[in-house]
């Protein structure tokens, strides 16, 4: 399916429920995050390109950004540092989700704002934790 950079405004049954933005083009990998951020009872909007995700990020203030660091428009690092340098998104935390595992990668990640960096593929376990630590981290400040 290519459903281009189609996306869906969540509905009103999803408003209490945080929203997760997920930044990545390849699909297997974006039903694999809707499946489990649903199980999660997490609302979930896609961008499948940075420049979607960058006004996606604007417009709907998403509570936590999964970031593929691989996008077909522009680098998962400069999309973290355009959020981080824009006042309506620079406190939303980013987790950076990476097929490469290098250490400059993830130094690089956290350096553009990054607040995690996690390797592709999935541990979802892993992924569970982060984004709940992520959630409640936001609800404090
Ligand atoms: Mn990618």
């Amino acid at each position: 399916m290519d459903s281009g950079n189609l996306w869906k405004p969540p509905s009103q049954a999803d408003i209490k429920r945080p929203l997760i933005l997920a930044v990545e083009d390849n699909e297997d990998n974006l039903d694999l995050l809707q499946t489990v951020l649903m199980l999660m009872d997490y609302s979930f909007v896609a961008a499948r390109d940075g420049n979607t995700g960058l006004s996606i990020a604007q417009q709907y203030q998403p509570d936590l950004i999964l970031l593929d660091m691989m996008l077909p428009d522009i680098e998962g690092i400069e999309l973290a540092h355009q959020l981080k340098q824009n006042e309506q998104t620079k406190a939303i935390p980013i987790i950076a989700v990476t097929a490469m595992a290098r250490a400059q990668d993830r130094e690089r990640a956290i350096n553009a704002g990054c607040n995690e960096y996690i390797t592709k593929p999935y541990d979802m376990e892993e992924l569970e934790g982060l984004i709940k630590h992520y959630l409640l981290n936001n609800d404090t400040v």
